[in-house]
């Protein structure tokens, strides 16, 4: 699998692309682009590699990864997949915005495809296996890759840290266990792809993260 990655937002949020030249399918994963120019870097991406969207992806449903979904799911016709777990969210999505002064784009859709662990999506050929990582938001999803290596862990696990669990139905404790049991028990050389920040694997994060110490 090809892995492109975007950052976009006020939030500096990751949005992937992951793609397959054989079959010419992508997922977009956490779509976060905000600005029109935003959008259109994406779409331009998506037509210069002659792409067909199969799957657009959310880990969670915050607003920064997020404020391109409504765009990208009627523009490519694909429906946002989410856990069922985060769809409160997406009622308290509008008044976070405000907290935070950055407007929606557009107001939240519904979400057309609900994922859980245990669910496994192709790309062409390639599975994509879906955790159930909760604790910075009880629908937290990861994407995992077990053909390339990697998983897209959205904003549970980052180089060094753990997302925060302030947020409505975060929980710290729950965030940790998650992390243990979903993710440090991937391969060590697993490569990480978090939602902000740099990427790491899953066996720095064990050795050296902080927070599992
Ligand atoms: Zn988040």
């Amino acid at each position: 699998m090809k892995i492109t990655r975007f950052s976009f937002n006020a939030f500096q949020e990751l949005t992937y692309v992951l793609w397959d030249e054989t079959s010419g399918e992508c997922a977009i994963i956490d779509p976060g682009c905000y600005y029109r120019r935003e959008c259109e870097v994406l779409d331009n991406f998506i037509s210069n590699n002659k792409l067909t969207v199969k799957h657009l992806l959310l880990t969670h449903l915050h607003l920064d990864h997020y404020f391109g979904a409504p765009y990208l799911s009627r523009t490519y016709g694909v429906p946002v997949s989410a856990s069922q777990a985060d769809d409160f969210l997406l009622n308290l999505m509008p008044m976070q915005a405000d907290m935070y002064g950055t407007p929606l784009p557009e107001a939240p859709i519904a979400t057309g495809r609900y994922l859980q662990e245990g669910d496994t999506i192709y790309v062409g050929n390639e599975p994509i296996e879906v955790l159930h990582v909760p604790g910075h938001s009880k629908g937290s999803l990861a994407y995992y890759l077990p053909q390339s290596g990697c998983v897209f862990c959205g904003d549970a696990l980052f180089e060094g840290s753990i997302g925060r669990t302030d947020l409505p139905g975060g929980d710290y404790e729950e965030l940790l266990n998650a992390v243990r049991t979903r993710l440090f028990t991937l391969p060590a050389d697993t490569v990480a792809y978090p939602g902000h920040g740099g990427d790491t694997t899953i066996g720095e994060e064990m050795r050296s993260n902080p927070f599992f110490q």
